[in-house]
């Protein structure tokens, strides 16, 4: 097993987005600033999560985990986000709700071994010979969709290579031709094909390319011969990468079809075993490191109590991420019970996590957020239609302000608008309701509704 090839594999948890301002937790000289990594306010919550930071560090944290609780839209996820980015650029964060576990195409523990293996990164270094060279032609070969009549797909690309000494042309198949397009490789970018397996190495662009082999680095200088080189290569999968391609590999999932993974069947726990095999070796022969991740699982009270247990388990395991949960409930039943427990949380459990709370924000903290998200979005908000917004946000929801600001920036240019005026932000507000608001108007026809 430790012969495992590891080729091209997509994951298949969604990682991150609305969050995408949120750079870590906004720590200067070990002290919290009140806006900093796109972080604003918060500040004894962020300080508690960068304690929770330090001893994961200090490897203190082993067995426990963190709990966060507050009100919907305090910044429970963006915390859960920080704390993944404080510990290092390529920590896995996976983020999950606890609704999710009770999808019909998986069992609930397949669901959750997977998105804990998601959650779980290695960095695996090999030298491998590559052919390398500067891009002096690129001839892309399409063909018919197998669906689609009105479309075509690559089928293969013709490189034109050149080093100081020759030029050669190479064929390379559908996947890496697809992926020359992706990343918009073009002449003089330096490339470099792996011998062994025919795939291609680029150096210029591209990120989080990695699960691609691609590398980044451009360079213009045509590279002095030999033409040959031995380069050491890092690669980044997580677990649950690793296990599906095993999976596949043996024929037991079936192949990705146009992204779409269709796997709805359970990974055999052999094959799991096979690949923590694997990279133990990998590790133990000083080739490779593991990066522990974040599994955020919101929504926590809607966990039962069979999900508990195997939650309590896996953070036993030596190879478990670091779970951080989160709940806007207070005392509620445990699901799948009629114990009655804080956040619906059983007290075993309770009794391993670390508490943070997070407080509903001052008008001052959503102008300031709402501004980042803004810059984020790249959108322009004119003065007044910036103070509107921290009225809506501070008044209805944060998250509420922010979804605002897509259908506004709609609105400004189609009316010629250069940023964002008061009048679009009370335009579309009128068009989308708050959750106060939706929840006001069914009070008040609830009679018309169908019951
Ligand atoms: P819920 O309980 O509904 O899951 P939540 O507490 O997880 O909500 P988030 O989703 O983290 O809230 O916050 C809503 C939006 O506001 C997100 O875009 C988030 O990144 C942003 N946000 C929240 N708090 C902050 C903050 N202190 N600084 C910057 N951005 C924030």
């Amino acid at each position: 097993m430790s012969q495992i090839k590891i080729e091209e594999v997509k994951s298949t948890f969604e990682r991150v987005g609305l969050h995408s301002h949120i750079k870590g937790l906004g720590i200067r000289d070990s002290k919290v600033q009140f806006s900093a990594d796109g972080f604003v306010g918060q500040v004894e919550a962020r300080e508690a999560a960068y304690y929770v930071v330090k001893m994961i560090r200090a490897g203190k944290f082993g067995g426990k985990g963190v709990l966060i609780v507050g009100p919907p839209g305090t910044g429970k996820t963006a915390l859960a986000i920080g704390i993944a980015r404080e510990l290092g650029p390529d920590t896995p964060f996976v983020q999950i709700s606890a609704a999710e576990v009770y999808s019909m195409e998986v069992k609930k523990t397949e669901f959750l071994t997977r998105a804990l293996r998601s959650a779980i990164g290695v960095r695996i270094r090999e030298w491998r010979r590559v052919y390398e060279g500067v891009v002096k032609g690129l001839d892309i070969q399409y063909g018919k969709h197998p669906y689609n009549p009105y479309a075509q797909i690559p089928r293969s690309a013709t490189i034109t290579l050149a080093t100081k000494d020759e030029e050669k042309k190479l064929k390379v198949p559908a996947e890496i031709a697809e992926q020359l397009i992706e990343l918009g490789v073009e002449e003089g970018d330096v490339i470099w094909i792996d011998e062994e397996t025919g795939r291609v190495f680029v150096q210029g662009k591209g990120e989080g390319g990695e699960a691609f082999d691609i590398y980044v680095k451009r360079k213009t200088e045509v590279p002095k011969g030999p033409v040959y080189k031995e380069k050491e290569i890092t690669r980044f999968f997580t677990l649950n990468d690793l296990d599906i391609y095993q999976a596949r590999q043996q024929g037991l999932l079936s192949a990705m079809i146009f992204g779409f993974a269709a796997e709805e069947r359970e990974i055999p726990s052999e094959v799991r075993k096979a690949v923590d095999e694997f990279v133990m070796k990998v590790i133990n022969d000083g080739k490779g490191e593991l990066v522990p991740g974040v599994l955020f699982i919101d929504d926590v009270h809607m966990l039962d109590i069979e999900t508990w247990a195997y939650l309590s388990r896996a953070m036993e395991s030596e190879l478990s991420p670091i779970l951080i949960l989160a709940t806007n409930r207070g005392i509620t039943k445990i699901r799948g019970t009629d114990i009655e427990s804080p956040h619906g949380v059983p007290l075993d459990m309770l009794d391993r996590l670390i508490i943070i709370r997070t407080k509903p924000y001052t008008p001052d903290e959503v102008r300031e957020i709402i501004k980042i998200r803004a810059r984020e979005e790249k959108v322009s908000l004119a003065n007044d239609a910036l103070e509107v917004l921290t009225k809506i946000g501070a008044e209805e929801s944060l998250r509420y302000a922010i979804q605002l600001l897509a259908p506004a920036q709609l609105r400004a240019q189609e009316i010629g608008h250069k940023e964002i005026s008061k009048e679009d932000i009370e335009y579309v507000k009128k068009m989308f309701l708050s959750v106060k608001e939706s929840v006001q108007y069914v009070k008040e026809y609830e009679n018309y509704f169908l019951r």
